[in-house]
């Protein structure tokens, strides 16, 4: 099966070329997905059996509170494109990746499950994001009850590991969190936002890259299938793990802004039921492994 990756240069499609280096992996400079004639033109072209949508305009809390309208253009028009012209292209698979970010804020109930994805806005923190992604699953779900076309999604939790954004404004937690305690030297008070308090599930890059191609074999629904581990740990448990494994006499103070979501962990047992059972990588092992890759390669 010939497959295209939109986002093929980010860190998630980076990491997946080396477990699935005979998939096209596309960039923006490839392609510039907001514009429609690209878009038809790169499916003309390449006439794949699938499409594996990863691109989009992805960032931190303050990038996603700063620059609202970017991501809902940015993310509106590429969506809109590729299913489209994935469609008028006659491809009959496209599995896109939104986000545990389009949830609600409030649920009923942690872990949250598929059936609350509509049941009340997302956080304010990445509601232009949040909300896109929303489109974008409800696009998948249209063009497959008007067309019959197998378009499906599934929705990460935050993701980290090596090939992850370090030091920039798109650095995600884990990320950010490695840059400063490698930067940092003994004695130093490395200042974190927020409280440490709010719990995340961090799924390693690596056991995404294992899960996508069976979803991509396996999810014809129109479930926004959950992808998250079953750790759900806090920042604080988090930053402890890592400085703890780096062995660097650093302190760490929280400075109390922009904590974010308290809690926004969704349940893998949809998922499970669809690839049967997963060894998800431990946060200990992960937050390991992509320290050592950072210190290698920053
Ligand atoms: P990323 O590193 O920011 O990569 C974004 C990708 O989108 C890049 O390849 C970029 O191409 C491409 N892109 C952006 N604008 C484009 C345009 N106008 N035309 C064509 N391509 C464009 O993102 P990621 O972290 O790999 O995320 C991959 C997917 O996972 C996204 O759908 C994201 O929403 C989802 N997700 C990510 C996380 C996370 O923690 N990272 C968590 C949940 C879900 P260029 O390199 O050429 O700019």
């Amino acid at each position: 099966m010939t497959t295209v990756v939109t986002g093929g240069s980010g860190f998630l499609g980076r990491r997946l070329k080396l477990s699935k280096p005979d998939w096209t992996y596309i960039s923006s400079k490839d392609c510039d997905l907001t514009n429609p004639e690209q878009v038809k033109q790169l499916f003309g072209d390449t006439k794949p059996d699938a499409v594996l949508h990863l691109a989009a305009r992805v960032g931190g809390i303050k990038d996603n509170i700063e620059n609202q309208a970017d991501f809902y253009h940015i993310n509106t028009m590429m969506n809109t494109n590729v299913i489209h012209q994935a469609y008028k292209a006659g491809i009959p698979r496209v599995l896109s990746s939104l986000s545990t970010c389009a949830f609600p804020e409030e649920v009923t109930f942690f872990p949250f499950v598929e059936e609350e994805f509509f049941n009340g806005p997302p956080t304010i923190t990445n509601f232009s994001y949040g909300m896109t992604k929303r489109m974008l699953h409800v696009s998948s779900c249209a063009y497959r009850e008007q067309y019959n076309m197998n378009y499906s999604t599934f929705c990460p939790s935050n993701i980290y590991g090596p090939e992850d954004h370090f030091g920039s404004q798109a650095s995600h937690f884990v990320a950010a969190l490695i840059h400063k305690i490698y930067n940092a030297t003994d004695g130093d008070i490395v200042e974190m936002w927020g409280t440490g308090m709010p719990l995340r599930q961090q799924l390693y890059v690596d056991d995404l890259c294992k899960i996508i191609p069976i979803l991509l074999e396996k999810h014809n629904t129109s479930i926004p299938l959950i992808v998250a581990p079953n750790e759900n740990l806090s920042i604080l448990e988090m930053t402890r793990t890592l400085v703890e494994q780096t062995g660097k006499n650093v302190r760490t103070l929280f400075n109390g802004n922009m904590d974010g979501q308290f809690r926004k962990d969704g349940s893998n047992g949809r998922l499970l039921e669809l690839i049967g059972p997963f060894d998800f990588t431990s946060f200990r092992d992960g937050v390991h492994k992509t320290y050592q890759w950072y210190s290698e390669n920053k």
